[in-house]
């Protein structure tokens, strides 16, 4: 993390519990009271206003006043080597702080952990860089940041690089990409990146693609409920096709339940099978990242099925045809 002299009073996204535990080189504060942080959260300026990365704000980086703040996080765990690729991608951009799951978190979707508490402890990643790892899920690890762990806000989130590519109806499932809608949700930008698996896993491509999305973000913005699913193909940068703008494609998933009997002769159960593979049709994330492409899908938040909403209407849903003796 690269350390940034402390806000001054006037920034508007400083915490109440800064003022009172906020450790001298910008970290974040060091056990802050209770009372603090009942003040925090009662003084929480809403994020939705903090983000400089929101369309009609956003500007050219050199126009910023300050650096923007990058938060990074994935599902894969603080000891994935993507993490720090990421995070040492986006140093060149502005101010990274680094929080992500102690273990994988992979498929694990959107949860939120809210039945146990959470642990939260200073670590080193795979490249010795300071960050901190939580022992629940990557939408943890980003509320946590935006909840007013560090005692800031964000500009951008970037979740990954994940192992293996989100692509098509894996977005269901991911917990890379969840953590950017996490983002969203709480009003800050944010893009998820995943790199397709083959043999060893280098990260060159990747690196270079979440700087330029980053980039892009940073300085045109995106709107409320929007953000950027990257998916970077197994191939060297030098025979990368370029980047693919692209929907949403279908996967074809080879799952079985398979059955294994446990030591006291029960049944337990593994999710089991081949891995999926997708629809490769024109535009599609599938086929730009086949083809060797990165593929870059925008993502909305608002799931309506709009052509379902119009035939919904017709529907007549009306609660007299509920009774049991209708
Ligand atoms: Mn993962």
């Amino acid at each position: 993390m690269t350390s940034r002299p402390a806000p001054g009073p006037e920034d508007p996204t400083v915490l109440a519990v800064r003022a009172e535990g906020a450790s001298a080189e910008g970290g974040r504060p060091e056990a802050p009271t209770l009372r603090s942080a009942a003040r925090a959260r009662s003084e929480r300026p809403r994020p939705v206003d903090a983000s400089r990365a929101r369309r009609g704000v956003a500007r050219p980086l050199a126009e910023w006043a300050t650096p923007p703040r990058i938060l990074v996080t994935n599902d894969d765990g603080i000891d994935s080597r993507g993490l720090a690729a990421l995070a040492r991608a986006l140093d060149a951009l502005g101010d990274v702080y680094v929080i992500a799951p102690e273990t994988n978190q992979s498929t694990v979707g959107h949860l939120k952990t809210m039945l146990r508490p959470l642990r939260i402890r200073e670590r080193r990643l795979a490249d010795g860089r300071r960050g901190w790892a939580i022992d629940g899920s990557p939408t943890d690890a980003v509320s946590a940041a935006f909840l007013g762990y560090f005692g800031h806000g964000f500009d951008l989130v970037a979740s990954g690089v994940n192992y293996g590519n989100n692509l098509g109806d894996d977005m269901t499932y991911s917990g890379t990409v969840s953590a950017a809608m996490e983002a969203v949700i709480n009003g800050c930008p944010a893009f998820a990146i995943s790199q397709a698996l083959n043999g060893d896993v280098d990260f060159d491509l990747a690196e270079r693609a979440a700087v330029v999305v980053a980039r892009g973000i940073l300085e045109r913005g995106l709107d409320d409920g929007e953000l950027l699913n990257v998916n970077v193909p197994s191939v060297p940068v030098e025979a990368c096709g370029g980047i693919e703008i692209t929907r949403l494609g279908q996967r074809v998933y080879q799952d079985e339940l398979v059955e294994r009997i446990d030591p006291r002769g029960l049944p337990y159960y593994w999710i089991g099978g081949q891995p999926p593979t997708g629809v490769a049709a024109r535009g599609t994330d599938f086929s730009a990242v086949e083809a060797g492409r990165i593929s870059v899908t925008p993502i909305h938040l608002d799931l309506t099925a709009r052509g379902l909403l119009r035939r919904l209407r017709e529907w007549d849903l009306d609660l007299a045809g509920g009774r049991a003796d209708g």
